[in-house]
């Protein structure tokens, strides 16, 4: 009895894991900004006063810190540089708990809504602050409010040219204000102008069909319900698909100052902050996340030519 029961176990005891039942990595990523930095009060909060608004953005970026500490993982924090510039030891901190760095931009603007110049000169600047505050180089890029879209995939060729090798602000769903729905849900390569770019979009799951839901992830993760969120990460280890997910510090906050927004804009930023927490905690629980640069997912990602992407999608 005992010696039937030794024999599976003996495998698990040595660390060997069976070639069939190897996973891919899953990646958590933070966009490490402040409350008063979202797009859903970009109408009321000017950049310009930013400074004046009480700052909460250090508190919880540790908070998270402390749970992938506990949880011993690694992940991807993409920096506001004005985050990088007004708190530098946090920058250094990050660095120091053994997690990647990477660029949320300077001013946390729309990017289809910049000339490239524009976009260039923020990238630089937020990209020259995080790599001298911690001394170390960065490679990674997520724009504000996923807004690399296909009015800006031009983009694509400046992060390039500015020594990027990957990004991960293509959401392949349809929304408001973001999304390029007949992207691959895969990693895959861009062939910019200036050289190749991975590009790893956000969680999606499919049910039947080609639309694609989108689940893991900010406020995907807070306001839909739990069910809905392990259903999506089901299905993506099912379907082999590596779950790419983001968090926000704010949406760990159900203490932050509350800001006098349009009403469906306060429903989305103040549901559930008690929640997302635990459901966090949850997620990263069933294993494998990590960062990006230690995801190992470079070298599954497929060239594609944006221009055979279907309206529907496609993998
Ligand atoms: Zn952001």
């Amino acid at each position: 009895m005992h010696s039937a029961e030794l024999t599976p176990n003996a495998g698990a005891s040595s660390g060997m894991v069976p070639l069939n039942r190897a996973r891919l990595a899953n990646v958590i990523s933070v966009d490490v900004e402040d409350y008063f930095h979202a797009e859903s009060f970009v109408d009321i909060v000017s950049r310009d006063r930013w400074d004046s608004y009480e700052t909460r953005v250090v508190d919880n970026t540790r908070r998270l810190l402390d749970l992938f500490a506990e949880l011993n993982l690694e992940a991807t924090f993409f920096t506001l540089g004005w985050v990088a510039e007004r708190f530098p030891q946090l920058i250094r901190d990050i660095a120091a708990g053994g997690h990647e760095l990477a660029c949320h931009s300077y001013w946390h603007r729309l990017i289809y809504k910049l000339d490239p110049k524009e976009f260039r000169d923020d990238t630089y600047r937020a990209k020259q602050t995080i790599e001298q505050t911690a001394g170390v180089q960065i490679f990674g890029y997520r724009a504000p409010t996923y807004s690399i879209v296909t009015s800006s995939l031009w983009a694509t060729d400046i992060l390039a040219e500015m020594g990027f090798t990957y990004d991960s602000s293509i959401f392949p769903i349809y929304h408001e204000r973001y999304g390029i729905p007949g992207a691959p849900r895969f990693p895959f390569v861009l062939k910019t102008k200036s050289g190749p770019l991975i590009e790893y979009p956000i969680a999606t799951f499919r049910i039947r069909g080609e639309t694609n839901f989108p689940f893991g992830g900010g406020g995907y993760l807070r306001l839909l319900p739990w069910w809905y969120n392990r259903m999506g990460l089901n299905r993506a280890e099912a379907e082999g698909l590596p779950v790419i997910a983001y968090i926000h510090p704010w949406e760990i906050d159900p203490e932050q100052p509350r800001l006098p927004g349009r009403l469906n804009s306060r429903l989305r930023h103040y549901t559930n902050l008690g929640k997302t927490y635990t459901r966090l905690a949850r997620m990263l629980r069933r294993g494998n996340f990590t960062s990006f640069r230690k995801s190992g997912l470079a070298s599954l990602a497929q060239a594609t030519d944006p221009n055979t992407w279907g309206k529907n999608g496609s993998r």
